[in-house]
């Protein structure tokens, strides 16, 4: 008897009517895809993309060089080392982070003390040539440069919940 259902089934095309029949009650329904990248769907502020070191707005390096992000990273991909400038001041000398260790747990930027190292809200990015992965001070700088209208702005949202 179940054979019989079955060659009834499949010679009266069930299945692909059943999809038709699917297709059609979402087909007049309101859209849910978003073109991307040129639509994007809402982001927090809190989002944790691509790191990023900050300046302050007179163009200092926000960092330094404690060390708290590279010690509570759960993922040992932060690399520091650090020595005192002329001005007496310490900054750091070598600022690596592995994106291929990082787990974007976002422990470094809750840890730094100046809001130096940051997670921005940029996510599409990716790597053509082998060491790209790692994200020196310079890259890091340079995006922070580029972001930095953005970052604080998530700052001063992020501030609101506090
Ligand atoms: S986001 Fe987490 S895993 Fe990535 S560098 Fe920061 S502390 Fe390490
Ligand atoms: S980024 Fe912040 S936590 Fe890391 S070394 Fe610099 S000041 Fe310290």
């Amino acid at each position: 008897m179940r054979r019989l259902f079955q060659y009834i089934k499949d010679f009266s095309f069930w299945d692909l009517l059943t999809g038709l029949g699917l297709t059609g009650r979402y087909f007049f329904k309101r859209k849910v895809t978003v073109q991307y990248p040129e639509e994007k769907t809402p982001m927090s502020p809190r989002f944790r993309g691509i790191h990023a070191l900050r300046r302050y707005s007179n163009g200092e390096e926000r960092c330094i060089a404690c060390k708290l992000c590279e010690a509570v990273c759960p993922a040992l991909a932060i690399t520091i080392d650090a020595a005192p400038r002329e001005d007496g001041s310490r900054r750091t000398t070598l600022y690596d982070i592995d994106l291929f260790k990082c787990v974007y747990c976002g422990l470094c930027e809750e840890a730094c003390p100046v809001d130096a190292i940051v997670l921005t809200r940029n996510h599409d990015y990716h790597f053509e040539n082998r060491g790209e992965n790692i994200l020196t001070k310079e890259k890091l700088l340079a995006i922070g440069d580029k972001y930095e209208k953005q970052i604080a702005a998530d700052r001063a949202e992020e501030e609101k919940y506090r």
